[in-house]
């Protein structure tokens, strides 16, 4: 059996450990204690390049599982009660080694992430942005290349969410999308 800790197929209660006989949300038989499970907030970003036909986005390649090897956008889940706007700041930061200009909220997208034999729903939030001045230096933890790819034509990326934000900030401004392979 699989012990979940998260997620709609949590196995067990966080606080007193307790098997759960129903998936959550539900209260732990033992203790009491109240279950939910909700969409774990992240913020990444969208970082623009290039003028008017020409618009290009940066893509990371995933140096880590989960969906290792596939292109992506900067971001990743927020630290406590931090803002998703600050999350996608502090991640694009530490993915590209420089830092960014954030821009209007794209919008959020709600999906699954697997990790650590669970999945869970996340609340993704995506920000246009542009590189601030400086060179990219990536994190070989975290991306093992890096790709400027035209707004209006992405490769399939890591995750349902980052596609559809692609698509709705390239039909913000003013392009359709044909999304190319992997
Ligand atoms: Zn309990």
């Amino acid at each position: 059996m699989t012990l979940r800790a998260y997620g709609p197929t949590a196995s067990f209660c966080p606080r007193c450990a307790a098997a759960l006989s129903v998936a959550p949300p539900t209260d732990c038989a033992a203790c009491g204690y109240r279950l939910f499970v909700n969409a774990r907030p992240s913020g990444g970003v969208i970082v623009l390049d290039g003028g008017p036909g020409e618009l290009r986005f940066l893509a990371l390649r995933r140096a880590a599982q989960p969906r290792a090897g596939r292109w992506e956008l900067p971001g990743g889940f927020c630290e406590g009660a931090e803002h998703p706007a600050d999350t996608a700041v502090r991640e694009a930061h530490e993915e590209l080694g420089v830092g960014i200009v954030l821009g209007d909220l794209v919008g959020m997208y709600v999906g699954e992430y697997e990790f650590q034999g669970e999945t869970v729903p996340v609340l993704d939030m995506f920000f246009l942005a542009t590189l601030g001045a400086g060179k990219i230096t990536l994190d070989p933890a975290e991306s093992s290349d890096m790709c400027w790819f035209p707004l209006d034509a992405p490769p399939a990326l890591a995750f349902d969410t980052m596609d559809s934000a692609i698509r709705d900030a390239a039909h913000r401004l003013g392009l359709r999308t044909v999304t190319g392979p992997v």
